[in-house]
């Protein structure tokens, strides 16, 4: 049981470099209506991220993570192609972003426009690429 909703907590979405927390409600709602679908747990790997944050300090401007907008997540007991076809399942990822990470995630995000892309080997390439490399099965 989460203090957010049925299986999200706030500290599940916590800067890991201060602490902070700012979460978009859609996308809370759809990470609970992701979860709801597939039936098992979803690990939170990276939520909000402040524009402090290492990984932000790296981009030339912060990313949907330092508006609370996205979260990168792994389904349990789900291969990255079942993850990306769940998440294209939810109307709010399925009209805004998800990448996928040869690390073993998927990046999902509210933003109110499609996007789709993939980071293989450090490198950010096409959706197209990505599944090629990565869904094997
Ligand atoms: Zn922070």
């Amino acid at each position: 049981m989460g203090d957010l909703t049925r299986n999200f907590s706030s500290r599940e979405f916590t800067c890991r470099h201060c602490g902070r927390l700012r979460l978009d409600p859609a996308l809370l709602a759809g990470l609970q209506a992701l979860r709801d679908r597939t039936g098992v747990p979803i690990d939170v790997t990276s939520g909000y991220r402040c524009s402090d944050h290492p990984v932000e300090r790296e981009k030339p401007r912060p990313g949907y993570h330092s508006l609370g907008m996205a979260a990168d997540i792994i389904i349990r007991r789900h291969t990255l192609r079942e993850m990306y076809e769940a998440a294209e399942g939810i109307p709010a990822f399925s009209a805004g972003g998800i990448g996928i990470y040869d690390g073993g995630f998927i990046h999902v995000d509210v933003r109110t426009a499609r996007s789709r892309w993939g980071r293989v080997k450090g490198k950010y390439v096409s959706i197209e690429e990505a599944a090629a490399a990565l869904f094997k099965h």
